[in-house]
């Protein structure tokens, strides 16, 4: 088969468009889409400083390689700054912080390194003794932290938005996961293209420009550009990803039948946020930082009806507040 662009034979064929691409014309359809997400939901400006979570994965180094070309583009943008979170996961973290060191030297980008233990005071590799005590899982613990730190780093460096790495499948996965668990708050306050500005200054706005990409295209993308990988998965992503790993199946089941089946998912999720009016999500946004809403620990915006938020009550549980 020849690519629908040019006279080259094709390396891609993209089912839900039923185009056929060559490797040129697959990286520049990838990147088209990114830059049409970021203008189409007006994620961020040339004078915007953009800053990148890496998680040291595919996803985020995508990401970041895309909003550098971006940026590059005008001379006076402020320069792309990039974050990981350590965990402290033995065996695990090293590898993507060696991926992350190398490839933000490569493309000159400054890179803040942030310490779990550091910032919060145990390793997750410490805090998995305590689990059960605690009631919760590491994936949960781990994610309320790191969201946490990124978000403050962020609001450190000054950035405009905080871009992270979540793609096409990893946005209709926690949209389903919200479905089955009849959470409509959380797809509400989770929309695919970023989260619900704040009017709290401390909270930086999150994006999330890979939201139209499928993880299949990301790492076919990697592979073309020759991006890194890490290969050494979580040793904890197993046990807690459960429910998620069974709707992930389940999806890419209906997908072999339906290829369109994913986008189908992302525009019921848009569908179903657009339906509410502004004025709801203001509230629900709003009422998280009205007074009694704002964690009497950190200050930052908690639930309501609560003295703290979540992240200084795992803090208290593990007997980390000074
Ligand atoms: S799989 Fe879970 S514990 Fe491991 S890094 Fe991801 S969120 Fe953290
Ligand atoms: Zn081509
Ligand atoms: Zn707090």
């Amino acid at each position: 088969m020849k690519c629908n662009y040019c006279s080259n034979e094709a390396v891609y064929h993209r089912k839900i468009s039923n185009e056929f691409v060559c490797k040129t014309h697959f990286i520049k359809t990838v990147e088209k889409k990114i830059r049409k997400t970021i203008r189409k939901y007006k994620m961020f400006s040339p004078k915007d400083k953009v800053v990148v979570g890496l998680s040291g994965g595919k996803d985020s180094l995508v990401l970041l390689f895309n909003v550098l070309e971006l940026q590059k583009r005008y001379s006076d943008s402020p320069v792309v700054e990039a974050i990981l979170i350590d965990e402290g996961i033995e065996g695990y973290r090293a590898e993507s912080i060696e991926i992350a060191e190398r490839m933000c030297k490569e493309w000159e980008t400054p890179l803040h390194i942030v310490k779990i233990k550091t910032d919060f005071g145990k390793t997750i590799d410490e805090i998995i003794p305590s689990l059960e005590e605690l009631n919760v899982n590491a994936c949960t613990i781990c994610g309320t932290v790191r969201r946490r730190l990124l978000n403050d780093k962020s609001y450190e460096l000054g950035a405009d938005c905080l871009a992270i790495g979540h793609n096409l499948d990893d946005q209709i996965e926690t949209f389903m996961q919200n479905i089955v668990r009849n959470d409509l708050k959380q797809i509400l306050l989770h929309p695919p293209n970023g989260n619900i500005k704040s009017d709290k200054k401390e909270i930086v706005q999150r994006i999330k420009p890979l939201m139209s990409i499928p993880e299949t295209e990301i790492t076919l993308y990697c592979y073309y550009k020759e991006i890194p990988i890490q290969i050494t998965p979580c040793p904890y992503v197993e046990k807690y990803y459960i429910l998620r790993k069974k709707i992930q199946d389940f999806i890419n089941i209906l997908e072999n039948q339906s290829p369109e089946i994913k986008y189908n998912l992302l525009k019921m999720n848009e569908k179903i946020i657009e339906q509410i009016p502004v004025n709801y999500l203001k509230k629900e946004i709003n009422q998280k930082i009205k007074k009694n809403g704002i964690c009497k620990i950190c200050q930052m915006p908690c639930g309501l009806n609560r003295d703290i938020c979540y992240f200084c009550e795992l803090k208290k549980g593990l007997n980390l507040v000074k």
